[in-house]
């Protein structure tokens, strides 16, 4: 049933909505545009634009969707080339005044268009809020709250990613020397603070490319890509000296700490639990001959 008030009251509403909405004839002229669409693009006084005139007094305006490319007529070309080939297309784009469009295109089989766009800047920073909140619960997953080191489950990750790379590397543990005191005397926050401390020297005597983990309460690994026994024992004399010197606490200004070392290479073909064990093993041998010092892991 034709409603002779029908097209007048779609053109009301069209005109009304805060969708941006236009339409192009068969020329690509601009026939129709609502309020929104005059907001988000500069128009012509007459309002009788070409698409590609308003592109182009668009971007010389900085009104309208970015033109992100050096050569405004290459971008034009292109765009045009991809404008009014299918019966609907929809793409993303931004506009100059900071929003996000949802742009979709209708073709008619003869050659007029509508456009129209909704805004979806807020879906973009709920989609920006999302990876953010990804990454951070990624990084506190990988982190020990105390130090910021890794924590174990990464550490143990990095380890098992040379192996699987086939990357020699050394591991080392690394175990506070009668920490109990330090708590006992001090107390659990002064005890927390040489944790810390030991941390800071730990990520000051290392390389870039090598990775410090705390695993423990008082136990630390180290993952040390491509080193051998020279460079191994250079870094871990470099941490030596540093903790022997270090007087954290501010309330026992000489109280200093040790810590010992267990050293392993690993070897062809040693998962990284043998390779763990070890290194386990020389850390108590470090111990028992007297603590404040690293021992070398045999080979299995
Ligand atoms: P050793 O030289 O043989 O390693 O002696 P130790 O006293 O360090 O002995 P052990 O490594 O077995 O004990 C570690 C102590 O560290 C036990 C616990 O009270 C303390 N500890 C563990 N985690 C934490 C922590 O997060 N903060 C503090 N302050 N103390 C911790
Ligand atoms: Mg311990
Ligand atoms: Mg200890």
């Amino acid at each position: 049933m034709p409603d002779a008030a029908l097209p007048s009251m779609v053109l009301d509403l069209l005109a009304a909505s805060e969708l941006i909405v236009g339409v192009f004839d068969e020329r690509d002229v601009l026939r129709f545009a609502n309020t929104a669409f005059e907001n988000a693009f500069h128009l012509r006084p007459d309002g009788r634009s070409t698409w590609l005139d308003l592109m182009r007094a668009n971007h010389a305006h900085r009104r309208g969707s970015v033109v992100s490319a050096e050569d405004v007529e290459a971008w034009l070309a292109a765009a045009k080339s991809r404008r009014g080939k299918l019966p609907f297309r929809a793409f993303e784009a931004d506009l100059y005044d900071g929003r996000w469009i949802w742009m979709t295109e209708t073709l008619l089989g003869n050659g007029w268009m509508l456009c129209v766009a909704s805004d979806i800047t807020a879906v973009h920073q709920d989609g920006r809020a999302l990876r953010q909140a990804y990454d951070q619960a990624l990084r506190t997953a990988q982190t020990d709250a105390l130090t910021g080191l890794s924590n174990r489950t990464h550490i143990v990750q990095q380890a098992g990613q040379l192996i699987a790379q086939g990357c020699p590397f050394a591991l080392v543990l690394l175990d506070l020397d009668h920490f109990k005191h330090i708590n006992d005397r001090y107390g659990h926050p002064a005890g927390d603070e040489v944790i810390r401390d030991f941390a800071r020297h730990l990520q000051a005597s290392i390389r870039r490319e090598d990775g410090a983990g705390r695993v423990g309460g008082e136990e630390f690994t180290l993952v040390l890509p491509d080193c051998g026994r020279e460079q191994t024992e250079a870094i871990a004399s470099r941490l030596f000296a540093r903790v022997r010197a270090s007087r954290p606490l501010a309330g026992a200004p000489a109280q200093g700490y040790t810590a010992s070392a267990g050293l392993a290479l690993h070897q062809p073909g040693e998962s990284a639990t043998q390779l763990y064990n070890r290194a386990d093993r020389a850390l108590y041998r470090a111990k028992d001959a007297g603590r404040d010092q690293w021992a070398w892991a045999t080979a299995s």
